[in-house]
C-alpha cells in the first residue's frame, strides 16, 4: 500500500455493553482495536498492546489480513483488559460500571525495533506514563496524535502535562476538554490547551461533530447524520484511526489535508456506530468509505457562492 506506516498503541479489550437495545457480553474491543481497523482502510498499520491467554487468535488473524502488523502485540498470563458500560436510552451518554485491568495493569509497551521508526504514531487513551515511555522508545515521528480521558486528567495532571509538550495532535471530547483546561467555553478552552504544548487540537462533540483548532483558527466537521444508530462504542477510536491513516496515506501536514482527515475521521466513526463493537467496521470496504465520503461532502455543499444576494 502507498501510504506511510502508523504506530497504534493502547488497549485491546472486552465489552460488556448494556444498552437500551440489549446487553452484550464479551465483545472484543478496546480502542487500540477500534483505531487499528479503521486506520487499516487508509495505511499500514503497526500494533502495540497486550492481550491474555483468553483473547482469540482468529481477531488478531483477522487483523493481520487487513495489513495490520501485530508483531507489538503481546501475549501475557492471565485475562484479557474488560470494560464494562451502561449506555443512557438516548446512547449519548454513558457509566463506567466496571474495569478490570488484568493483563493490562502489568503492561509495559515494548516498540518492536522495526517500529521504531514509524512516521505516524497514535497513542491511545492509556497511562499518561506509559504514552511517554512510547515516546522514548521511538525516533521523532512525523506527527504524534495522543486522546486521553477524565481519569488521567484528574489523576496524573503532571505526567499528562509532559505528554502535551511533546506530542502535534490532542484529541479529546467537549468534557474532556473543559476538565483539562478548567474552562467552559470551548474557544477559550482550546486557546488554553494549545499554549501547553500541542500545535493542533480536536475537540470531539459525538454526533455533534468535531472542532479542529491549528494557528489558521478553526474548522468544523459535522457528524454525519445517520437513522440508527446501534453502538456508540469505539466511536472516537475509529475516528482517530481515520484520521491518521488519511493523514499518513496523504502523506503531508498541510492544513488541508487535516480538515480532510477529520472528515475521514468521522466518516468512520459514523460506521462504527453502526453495528455492536466492531462488527460494521470490520466489513466496510475501501468504496464503502468513499460512498460515504461522497455523501458526506454533498451533505455540507451550499450548491453555490456564499454571498449575500442583492
Ligand atoms: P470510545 O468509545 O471511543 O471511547 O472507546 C471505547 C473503548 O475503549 C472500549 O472498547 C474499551 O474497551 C476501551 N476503554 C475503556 N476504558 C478504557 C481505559 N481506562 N483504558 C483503555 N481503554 C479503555
Amino acid at each position: 500500500m502507498n501510504a506511510n506506516p502508523t504506530l497504534i498503541v493502547g488497549s485491546l479489550a472486552f465489552d460488556d455493553l448494556e444498552m437500551p437495545s440489549g446487553t452484550f457480553d464479551n465483545v472484543v474491543g478496546g480502542a487500540a482495536t477500534y483505531s487499528s481497523i479503521a486506520a487499516s482502510l487508509l495505511c499500514p498499520v503497526r500494533l502495540v498492546g497486550v492481550v491474555g491467554k483468553d483473547f482469540p487468535g482468529e481477531v488478531l488473524d483477522s487483523l493481520r489480513a487487513r495489513g495490520v502488523d501485530t508483531a507489538g502485540v503481546e501475549r501475557a498470563e492471565g485475562r484479557t483488559f474488560r470494560w464494562h458500560g451502561r449506555y443512557s436510552a438516548d446512547l449519548s451518554s454513558r457509566t463506567t460500571l466496571d474495569t478490570q485491568l488484568n493483563v493490562f495493569a502489568d503492561f509495559r509497551p515494548k516498540i518492536p525495533t522495526a517500529f521504531s521508526t514509524s512516521p505516524f504514531v497514535l497513542l491511545g487513551n492509556i497511562h499518561p506514563a506509559l504514552q511517554l515511555e512510547v515516546l522514548a522508545q521511538i525516533e521523532r515521528p512525523q506527527l504524534v496524535i495522543a486522546d486521553t480521558m477524565n481519569f488521567w486528567i484528574a489523576g496524573e495532571p503532571k505526567l499528562l502535562g509532559e505528554v502535551l509538550k511533546k506530542i502535534d495532535l490532542l484529541v479529546i471530547n467537549d468534557e474532556e476538554a473543559r476538565d483539562l483546561s478548567g474552562i467552559h467555553n470551548l474557544v477559550k478552552a482550546a486557546a488554553d490547551i494549545r499554549r501547553r504544548g500541542p500545535k493542533h487540537l480536536i475537540i470531539k462533540r459525538g454526533e455533534h461533530g468535531a472542532l479542529f483548532f491549528d494557528d489558521a483558527g478553526v474548522f468544523f466537521a459535522p457528524g454525519y447524520p445517520l437513522e440508527d444508530v446501534v453502538d456508540p462504542t469505539g466511536a472516537g477510536d475509529s475516528f482517530a484511526g481515520g484520521l491518521i491513516g488519511y493523514i499518513a496515506r496523504a502523506k503531508n501536514l498541510a492544513h488541508p489535508t487535516m480538515r480532510r482527515a477529520i472528515y475521514f475521521g468521522s466518516a468512520l466513526g459514523s460506521f462504527c456506530v453502526e453495528g455492536i463493537g466492531p462488527r460494521r467496521l470490520l466489513e466496510v470496504t475501501r468504496a464503502d468509505l468513499q460512498k460515504r465520503m461522497d455523501a458526506f461532502m454533498a451533505l455540507v455543499e451550499t450548491g453555490g457562492p456564499v454571498e449575500l444576494p442583492e
